[in-house]
């Protein structure tokens, strides 16, 4: 279990986490939200011990990592894997060698390492790539091989970083599969950074959202989408907004992403066409909390828009 409290962090002068306290059961598949800039980076590396912070406690497995000396920290850090968007693969070595590396790094013996590496590629679905180099992967390969790699030392946790925002929809799709997969079979604790609310959809058991430095546990997956079509859940308030031009559809998600404390969903959008005018109706979802600024920005804009209710929908 991973357990920080009441954490806060400073570059300079800038508060990046302002007293944050949260937990991660094992086993689970979390996700941390929010936008560029919000600390998401930042307090995975606290986690990990890469980064110092100024007061507050990370335990993990009810041992206290920000006290530990080098040695004792390169030792719980052992048991953290980390993946990257950028995937940081070493490029002039093989697939082979670049998940072979903790393990060397750790002085491993060869034919163990040999062996690792073998189930590892296969795990992720690589073996018949383990003599090529990163540079004639693609992007969702190399992730799998920084997968493989960051799964060598036999880690409880993974923490993700953006790890799918460089992907495309598909490849998005086969990683988060992946990780499911990992978190199934190997009962690897996995922590998902992202901004991305569809990678949220697909495979958290939980979510926090990142913002001013503040964290929020907004629900638990299950209650924050409905389970069989992943929709928000009956805190999410449905609303049908009625746009006929392209100017103002990009304006209000604009605005929406600065103003509202919550993420929303797009649940569909249609076009309507009558008298030689056309009008996307957008099928939206937001939280509750963030009704009013919603309707004040859409009262500002001047957008039509009709609340769901059930009886007309
Ligand atoms: P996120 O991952 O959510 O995009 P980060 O954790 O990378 O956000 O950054 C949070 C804030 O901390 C940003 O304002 C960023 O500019 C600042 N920051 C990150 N790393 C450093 C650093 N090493 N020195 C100074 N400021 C930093
Ligand atoms: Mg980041």
């Amino acid at each position: 279990m991973i357990v920080v409290k009441n954490l806060n962090k400073f570059y300079n002068n800038n508060k990046i986490l302002n007293n944050i306290s949260f937990k991660i059961n094992d086993g689970k598949i979390c996700a941390i939200l929010g936008k560029s800039g919000s600390g998401k980076s930042t307090l995975l590396s606290c986690i990990n011990g890469l980064e110092k912070f100024q007061s507050g406690e990370i335990y993990i497995d009810n041992q206290l990592i920000n006290t530990l000396d080098e040695k004792a920290l390169r030792i719980a850090r052992k048991n953290i894997g980390m993946i990257f968007q950028n995937y940081i693969l070493i490029s002039r070595k093989n697939v082979y060698d670049n998940i072979a590396l903790p393990m060397q790094c750790w002085g491993y013996d060869k034919n163990i390492i040999d062996l690792k590496v073998k189930s590892l590629a296969k795990l992720v679905g690589l073996f018949d790539k383990l003599y090529v180099k990163p540079n004639e992967l693609s992007g969702g390969q190399k992730q799998r091989v920084a997968i493989a790699r960051a799964l060598s030392l036999e880690p409880k946790y993974l923490l993700c970083d953006e790890c799918t925002s460089a992907l495309d929809e598909g490849t998005t799709e086969s990683i988060l599969k992946l990780l499911k997969e990992l978190n199934e079979k190997l009962n690897i604790t996995i922590i998902i950074v992202t901004h991305e609310m569809n990678v949220v959809r697909a495979i958290c058991d939980e979510i926090y959202y990142i913002k001013n430095g503040e964290i929020s546990n907004l629900f638990s997956a299950s209650e924050f989408f409905l389970n069989d079509d992943f929709r928000l859940n009956k805190s999410g308030l449905e609303f049908s907004l009625y746009i006929k031009n392209y100017e103002k559809y990009t304006q209000i998600f604009y605005d929406l992403s600065k103003i509202l404390n919550n993420p929303y969903e797009i649940i569909s959008t249609n076009y309507h066409h009558f008298n030689n005018t056309s009008t996307m109706q957008i099928n939206i979802s937001i939280n509750e909390i963030d009704k009013n600024t919603f309707l004040d920005l859409l009262k500002s804009l001047d957008i039509t828009y009709k609340q769901k209710d059930d009886s007309v929908w």
